[in-house]
Order: C-alpha cells, then structure tokens, then sequence
C-alpha cells in the first residue's frame, strides 16, 4: 500500500510539474511557435517520466501517460498533440515493449476523439472543459485498452480486473480535472492582470486626453495667426521667412504631442531591451508636461552630465510605470507647484527620483500605496500605483517612499545598471 501512494504521489507530481512553469509558456501565447513548443517540451517530458514510474495496482502496471497526453494536446493543439503522440510511440519503442505497430493501431482511435472534441474546447465553460478532459482521458484509455488487448488476445485482462480498472480510471479522472482546474485558474489570473494594466493604460491616456487636446489648440492658433498674416502684402521677404519658421515649428511640435500622446496607447507585447535612462526621462517629462500645464504645474528635469546610462526592461510598461507615479504627484498639487525628474547614479545604482510639493501622505497611506483598489481621489482607480510597481519590480527595481503631509512626496527608484549595449 505504502509502495503504491508512493508511486502515485510521485505520478501526481510529475503530472503536476508542467503547471510550475505554466506562468512562463503563457507569457509567450503572443508568439505561437515558441508557445507550442514549450507546451510540447513540458508535457512529452511529463510524459515520459510517468511512464518511467508506473504504479502497481493489483499486480498489475498501470501509468498516468493519458493524462499529460489528453492536457497537452487540449492546450497545445493538433500539432502539438501529434508530437506528443510521436513521443509516446518512439518512447514506448526504445523501452522495449513488444507489438509496436499494434500499439500505434491502438492509439488511434484516442487521437480521432480528440480531433472531435478539440475545436469546440477553447470556447467552453470551466466546468465543460473540466468534463471534456475527463471524458477524452477515459475514452483515450479504454479505447487504447480495448483495441490493443483484443488484438492481442489479451482482453481477459481487463475484463478480469474491473475494480482496479476502474479504480484507475477514476483516479486518472481526478487528476486530470486537478490539472484542467489549475491551468485555467491560472489563465484567468493572467488575463486578469493584463486587463488591469490594460484598463489603467486606457484611464492614463483618458485623463491626459483634454490636456493633449488643450495643448495642440496653441500650435494651431499661432499657425492660424501667421496664415492670416501671410494674406497682408505689406510684410517683407524676411520676415514671411520667419513666420514661415515659426509655423513649422509649432506644427512639428503638434506632431510630437501627438506621437507621445499615441505612443501611451500602444498595444504592445513584451520586449525586453536597454534603455537609455536619460532619454527615457526626457520623454516622460515631455508627456507629463502636457499634462502638467493643464494642472498649472512646473516640471523640472535634472539628468546631470552628458553621460548616458542604460538599464534592461520593457520600455513601454518602464513608461506606463513612471507616467502612473509622475501623474499622481500632478494631481497630488492641486494649488500648483513643481514636479521634479531627477536620475543619477549612486554605489552603482541607477536611481530615478520624482518629487512634488503637493499635499503628501501619512505613514499609514504611504503603505496603503501600491495595494488594489486603495484610492483618495473621486475618479480614482486605485490600480495606478500597483501596477507601477508590479512592472518596476518585475525590472528588479527598488522603491523608496517619502512623504510629509502638506510638504510632498519623493518616490525613490533605483535599478541595476547596465554597460553601454
Ligand atoms: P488613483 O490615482 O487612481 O487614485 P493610484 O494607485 O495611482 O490610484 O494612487 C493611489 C492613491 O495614492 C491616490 O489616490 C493618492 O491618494 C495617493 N498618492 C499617490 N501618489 C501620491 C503623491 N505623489 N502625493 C500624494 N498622494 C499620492
Ligand atoms: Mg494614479
């Protein structure tokens, strides 16, 4: 008995370990080759480990193979559970067990049940997907069963055990439904969070939009202005060459807000690259100026001497984090004041510091910051500030907060930097 659940405690684990690195192969779902190939990697592997470590039930072998067999081809697809099935075949051969053409006779059926029940998986319920697994497992295996032992004459076996064989098929059952539960708790996890970045991305650029709007109305009355000058006679060859200037200008600067503004909005996978702190911050104050000037604030930026610094990260959510953390103190100084953009370097960190003089925080909401949902303001989300952090401390930063009530806030970032690219 003890020989039996050990066996079977280690099955689950095996059949289990794919899901450790699950949040990774999701990551790369946007690029659909590396997906599959992770996903067939995982579960060929899981596969033949479980039919390395069969477990003993009534004097007779069973293994868990249906189960990463039947998962990983419900959420890999055709193609990867052709290879799976390549796999198992190839693995079973180089085991050394017998009647190999018919084995692979015996497994077809399972693969055309599967072909039948695949398309319509992807859009059911959790509970359908959950009963679609359990019932494919079961058919893999009793029609692999049937078919193998018949054609082998065998088929007393089975009829002879019933209890243990549905015993297993129960068991395989369980865990199969364990598995298809923790991949699409999982999913939902994932595809939660990205619609809070999602959704918090769309607020930013929501928020910012009157000030953008306010602030292209400038370029296009000083260019109407000039338009309408232009029509006088009377100005000299000089000056129309001026004014012709000053017009491009305004409307190269137009150009700008709107590309920063767009750039916000950009769907965008994950891309992890060098960034040039120092650009990045002169980008981040120009789109936060729009908004500033809105809000009647000053912005003063510091990067120090020419020099360039790089750190590693994604550079649109490395922006998504800094504008979340720069907009807050914006509207922390409701009776105007100066937002501050600072980097330099220290002990060899690269530390980004933006402050304010707004109204500040107690101790109390300074740790509140960051958590869900925490907000003070009427049209608040509350998401800004975890997911600001979320994605700094996916870059491997470090946040430092100080805030005084009436004084202002100082966020402290520092990150690890990298040598010139
Ligand atoms: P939201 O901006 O939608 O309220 P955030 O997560 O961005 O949500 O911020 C949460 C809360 O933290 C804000 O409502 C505000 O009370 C506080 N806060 C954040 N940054 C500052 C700051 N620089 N100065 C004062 N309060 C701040
Ligand atoms: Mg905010």
């Amino acid at each position: 008995m003890i020989e039996y659940i050990k066996d079977f405690l280690l099955n689950i684990f095996i059949i289990f370990s794919p899901l450790a690195f699950y949040p990774y192969i999701y990551k790369t779902k946007s690029r659909p080759l590396l997906y599959r190939f992770l996903m067939y990697i995982f579960f060929a592997l899981a596969i033949i480990t479980t039919m390395s470590f069969p477990v003993t039930i009534n004097g007779l072998l069973y293994d868990f193979r249906t189960i990463p067999l039947a998962v990983g081809s419900l959420y890999g697809g055709v193609q990867v559970s052709v290879l799976l099935y390549l796999t198992l075949m190839l693995y079973r051969y180089l085991l050394g067990n017998p009647n190999v053409w018919i084995y692979i006779l015996a497994l077809l059926p399972g693969f055309v049940v599967f072909l039948f029940l695949y398309k319509s998986f992807q859009s059911l319920k959790l509970v359908q997907k959950i009963a679609v697994a359990v019932i494919l497992c079961t058919l893999i295996k009793l029609l692999t069963f049937t078919v193998y032992l018949s054609l082998t004459g065998q088929i007393g076996l089975l009829l002879n055990n019933p209890i243990s064989t549905v015993q297993n098929l129960f068991l395989q059952g369980l865990i199969v439904g364990l598995c298809v539960y923790a991949i699409e708790f999982l999913n939902k996890y994932f595809m939660m969070q990205e619609e809070i970045v999602r959704s918090e991305k769309m607020k930013i650029v929501g928020d910012m939009a009157a000030s953008v709007a306010h602030e292209f109305r400038n370029p296009l009355t000083t260019v109407r202005g000039f338009i309408h000058l232009f029509g006088t006679t009377t100005i000299d060859k000089e000056k129309k060459e001026f004014y012709r200037k000053v017009c491009i200008e305004e409307l190269d600067r137009a150009e700008l807000i709107i590309t920063d503004y767009l750039s916000l909005a950009k769907p965008d996978p994950e891309h992890i690259e060098t960034l040039d702190v120092k650009a990045e911050i002169h980008y981040l104050s120009n789109v936060l100026l729009t908004y500033a000037n809105y809000n009647n604030i000053q912005v003063n930026v510091q990067t120090g001497s020419e020099q360039p610094i790089f750190i590693t990260g994604d550079r649109f959510k490395f922006r998504q984090a800094l504008i979340n953390i720069g907009k807050n103190a914006i509207e922390a100084m409701q009776d105007g004041g100066t937002l501050t953009l600072k980097t330099y370097y220290r002990n060899d960190q690269v530390l980004i510091v933006l402050s304010d003089n707004g109204n500040g925080m107690t101790p109390e909401q300074v740790k509140r910051l960051g958590t869900p949902y925490y907000s003070t303001k009427d049209k608040g989300t509350g998401l800004g500030t975890m997911v600001s952090f979320s994605m700094i401390k996916k870059m491997n930063g470090k946040i430092d907060i100080r805030s005084e009530i009436g004084k202002g806030t100082e966020f402290m970032l520092a990150f690890s930097e990298v040598k010139r690219p």
